[in-house]
């Protein structure tokens, strides 16, 4: 009856008056994006076009972020981003994906102790698959994790399945 009830010294138990969507409700609020993460694919940002294909691929991704030298977050590349550099009459061999990323400030990101609810708000205001988890450092954030849809619906099936922290 967890949540149904609660106790109290020298009362004993008494009904909370929440409803079971409310008890649900108060459960996907205190979510925590540590807890759901992934761990990120991070590629530099002098890699070629040509590259990022073939890393999205063997890693099995849909978005690739990008750091710079210092492995600081300098931007972000979807499928889609590699498919409009494809369709180009380009050399994708010799093209650097920071000609074609999506770049800082504009990268959506969150951090380990945001709340999932609040980055799956973010991740349907943004129309974006995936942002990353950084960690801020003196000079920018390090990359520490990635959230994306997937990450998601794993959520509502932890839920479904009574499976959640
Ligand atoms: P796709 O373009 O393959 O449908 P997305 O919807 O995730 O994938 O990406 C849409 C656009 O948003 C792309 O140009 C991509 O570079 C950019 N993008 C992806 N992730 C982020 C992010 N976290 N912050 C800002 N822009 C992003």
């Amino acid at each position: 009856m967890a949540g149904y009830l609660e106790a109290r010294p020298r009362v004993g138990y008494f009904y909370t008056g929440k409803t079971g969507t409310q008890l649900l409700a108060d459960k996907i609020k205190k979510m925590k994006v540590s807890d759901y993460q992934s761990i990120p694919v991070v590629i530099n940002e002098n890699v070629s076009v040509y590259d990022a294909i073939v890393t999205m691929f063997l890693e099995d991704v849909g978005t690739l972020f990008v750091v710079d030298d210092e492995s600081l977050l300098v931007g972000a590349l979807s499928r889609k981003d590699l498919l409009r550099a494809s369709i180009g009459k380009q050399e994708l061999t010799s093209i650097p994906v920071n000609i074609i990323m999506t770049r800082m400030p504009n990268i959506t990101f969150c951090e380990k102790d945001d709340l999932l609810i609040d980055v799956a708000q973010k991740l349907i205001e943004k129309q974006i698959d995936a942002m990353p988890v950084v960690k801020k450092v003196d000079k920018g954030y390090e990359v520490v994790g990635r959230i994306t849809k997937t990450n998601m619906t794993k959520v509502l099936v932890a839920l479904a399945n009574e499976d959640v922290l």
